[in-house]
């Protein structure tokens, strides 16, 4: 068999009148209405606790969403063992079988629940309805069409024979259990990484940021819905050390599957690496971190579709997409044109409610967020080479809003221009026009990391340049667009140095980490 490739799933529109605003409007009033008691999934129990705690809108800190209860180590223990009870019946399916089960998850995603988990997330994660579509419905959706689609690809794969030798492949799920660990900045990542693992036949233990568990909660009953077996996939709210003691000390754990902060990300991969002994395979580490990602732009470029890039890439979903434009070079003879059209873009970006439909920018995601970014804020504020030429502002009495704030600094190496910070903040530098290739070298040395980036230009010499001499700066890299907004089958995601293993999402390449391969020869 083979499972077709899929089309993108569409962007639904929320205009003004439409029907989609008001059935979205429902969903969302219904979801204020009520406070949900969110259990952990483990095995076929919804177990609850003592210890229960609350969740917000980032932007309405007083209103209580739901609360969810936390689990400690002893959860992580019996979601392993869920797990691997779980394993022998769901890698021994038939893969047609577990690939009916995602595709069903996409339809009710497409359907029935596509505006309720919208709704989660513009209320759980504060994201407008625009930016909540085009993640938890369409780019988790495609994820999970395309994976299918990839997977059946996968499974076809098969080597070559010869007269009297029949060889054969098979894609074996990993031996023992997968953990997934996703951030809260994407529903759609938070469905990814789970489901990606156990498509392939793998069981998975599932640990979502505290911040993103209304979501997971909607994304759990979609599986449940659609027919995953019990124990597949166990969702547990727990700490960190909890988490990471538990799992990384056992002698079954095969895979992990992350995207988050660096720093927590190479925390992990250390502790992996001093247990190895314990193990009884390698396991395999897949990760997609951190990024201070650029828009380089060329004295050829368009000065209006520059702004236009900047202040999408940069300010979208409040800068906290790990593909967010954080530094932007341009030249001089570009920069009085491109300041006046960013800053009025920026102007007609409204702050408030993601309920309110008019706001572009919405609130951060917590205090720790706010606290992060005020403070990179402030310290820009100090160095007498910078200056901050809009926004600049903040208030968390009712949620945690800040502006999106533009920096221009004459130190290419400052704070604001090599630091991810995670948040509406852009530094602007602004190189003689003439230096396009020194610029180009600043740009590729300027930080760890190499997520995302653009180049922005008419020349064709220039675009060339920049796509050769930045060959490793960015794992996603844009001609003439904003950085962000990759789209599934089309832009597989992920970027290398201290980015991550670059095994792109919504790719073969990510499926493949999480089978074990036998060759099978057989003589006649
Ligand atoms: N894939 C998203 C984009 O292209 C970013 C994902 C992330 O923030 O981790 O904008």
């Amino acid at each position: 068999f083979k499972v077709p490739a899929p089309k993108n799933e569409p962007v639904l529109n929320y205009a003004p009148g439409s029907k989609e605003r008001t059935l979205l409007q429902k969903a969302l009033a219904e979801a204020r209405a009520q406070t949900l008691d969110i259990p952990m999934y483990i095995g076929a129990e919804e177990v609850r606790t003592e210890k229960k705690k609350s969740l917000h809108p980032p932007h309405d800190r007083q209103h209580v969403l739901a609360y969810f209860h936390e689990g400690d180590k002893s959860h992580v223990e019996q979601a392993i063992n869920a797990a691997l009870g779980a394993k022998e019946l769901w890698a021994n399916l038939d893969w047609e079988y577990r690939a009916s089960i995602f595709l069903k998850a996409a339809e009710l995603l497409a359907g029935p629940y596509r505006y309720k988990i919208n709704a989660a997330t513009m209320l759980g994660q504060s994201k407008n309805a625009y930016q909540a579509e085009i993640d938890s419905a369409c780019e988790l959706i495609d994820f999970l069409r395309y994976n299918v689609h990839f997977m059946s690809e996968i499974y076809r794969d098969q080597p070559d024979s010869g007269p009297g030798i029949w060889n054969r492949m098979e894609y074996r799920p990993l031996e023992g259990f997968t953990f997934a660990l996703t951030p809260f900045n994407f529903t759609a990542i938070a469905g990814n990484l789970p489901t990606s693992m156990a498509m392939m036949g793998n069981t998975v233990v599932w640990k979502p940021a505290n911040t993103q568990i209304y979501a997971a909660n909607v994304i759990m009953q979609v599986l449940k819905e659609a027919g995953l077996p019990d124990g597949v996939i166990n969702l547990v709210y727990v700490s960190g050390p909890d988490a990471g003691e538990v799992i990384f000390n056992h002698k079954d754990f095969a895979g992990l599957h992350f995207t988050g902060s660096t720093g927590v990300f190479q925390n992990m991969w250390k502790t992996i690496g001093n247990n190895i002994h314990k193990y009884k395979s390698y396991p395999r580490i897949v990760g997609e971190t951190g990024g201070k990602d650029f828009i380089m732009v060329h004295k050829s470029a368009d000065a209006k579709q520059v702004a236009t890039a900047i202040a999408r890439g940069a300010f979208e979903y409040q800068g906290q997409k790990c593909s967010a434009a954080s530094r932007v070079y341009v030249p001089s003879n570009l920069w009085d044109d491109v300041k006046k059209y960013l800053l009025e873009d920026l102007k007609s970006m409204k702050m408030g409610p993601t309920e309110d439909f008019g706001n572009f920018i919405n609130a951060v995601i917590d205090e720790k967020a706010f606290t992060t970014i005020t403070d990179y804020i402030e310290k820009a504020r100090q160095n007498p080479l910078n200056e901050i030429i809009a926004g600049g502002q903040y208030d968390k009495s009712k949620g945690y809003f800040i502006e999106p704030t533009v920096i221009e600094s004459k130190d290419p190496s400052s704070l604001t221009m090599c630091e991810e910070i995670f948040g509406p903040v852009l530094t602007v530098y602004v190189y003689h026009s003439e230096n396009f290739e020194q610029t180009l070298e600043l740009v590729d040395s300027t930080s760890p990391y190499a997520l995302t980036g653009s180049i922005m230009a008419k020349d064709r010499y220039a675009i060339e340049m920049a796509t050769r001499k930045l060959t490793h700066a960015a794992g996603n890299f844009y001609i003439n667009d904003k950085p962000t907004g990759a789209v599934v089958g089309q832009q597989p995601f992920g970027g290398a140095r201290g980015s991550g293993t670059n095994d792109k999402a919504g790719a073969k390449v990510n499926l493949m980490r999480w089978v074990s391969m036998r060759t099978i020869k057989e003589t006649f």
